[in-house]
């Protein structure tokens, strides 16, 4: 399942650039374009869903895999130990702009509580 207009389902498809770090049969692990802390990484199912929720009531087992993929970029780039920041933006009022499921891996600086 595809979305014509999402960015994302093009990045999975390799039909728009990303910095790609981590590729499962199910989900894509790449850079974000426009950092928040040194290591900022987003990780996607390569199917189109609006947002985790979605994808969990769906009963699609993809959010587990995303948070998993998650760690293991965490681990890779050696923030697991320190400790990193999983997000799940959902909905535009909470700042989400890309309506396909990402979980943002954000470590290697301090983060504060609450975020703003
Ligand atoms: O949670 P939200 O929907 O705001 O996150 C979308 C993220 O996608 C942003 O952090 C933005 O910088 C990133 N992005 C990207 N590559 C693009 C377009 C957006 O990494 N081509």
């Amino acid at each position: 399942m595809a979305e014509a207009d999402c960015l994302f389902c093009k990045i999975a498809k390799g039909e728009v650039p990303a910095e790609i770090v981590r590729e499962g049969e199910r989900t894509l692990a790449f850079r974000d374009i426009n950092p928040q802390a040194p290591t900022h990484v987003l990780v996607i199912p390569r199917e189109h869903h609006p947002d985790a929720a979605s994808a969990a009531a769906a009963g699609t087992g993809l959010v587990d895999e995303v948070v998993t993929e998650a760690h293991a970029v965490a681990e890779a780039e050696g923030v697991a130990g320190t400790g990193y920041r999983l997000v799940f933006n959902t909905g535009s009022g909470a700042g989400q702009t890309v309506f396909h499921l990402h979980a943002h891996v954000l470590g290697g600086r301090g983060l504060n509580w609450p975020p703003g």
